[in-house]
């Protein structure tokens, strides 16, 4: 199911928790790439282009996502991610 902003509380927490741990599909910045930041008024890009002169926030913003896994799934979303980092951490 689609949700949109205004995010609550406990969406802005459940999205940045999914965003934290997904080993595949977090929501990403179709601009530049980067992992997008849940807040209350949406996920956003907080990438920034930096050069000599200018300091330039990528900016981009989507007012929805999915509905964030629950509290319990992202514990077992957690325990995966951090096998998988284990694994990823011995092999290299
Ligand atoms: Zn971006």
């Amino acid at each position: 199911m689609m949700i949109h902003a205004p995010f609550s509380d406990d969406v802005v927490v459940r999205l940045n928790g999914y965003q934290k741990f997904a080993l595949a599909h977090p929501y990403t910045c179709p601009k530049c790439k980067s992992n997008l930041v849940a807040y209350h008024d949406g996920l956003r890009c907080d990438f920034a282009y930096e050069d000599v002169m200018s300091y330039r926030p990528c900016g981009y913003t989507q007012d929805w996502a999915l509905d964030p896994p629950t509290e319990d799934d992202l514990k077992y979303m957690e325990i995966e991610f951090n096998a998988w980092k284990e694994s990823k951490d011995a092999t290299s």
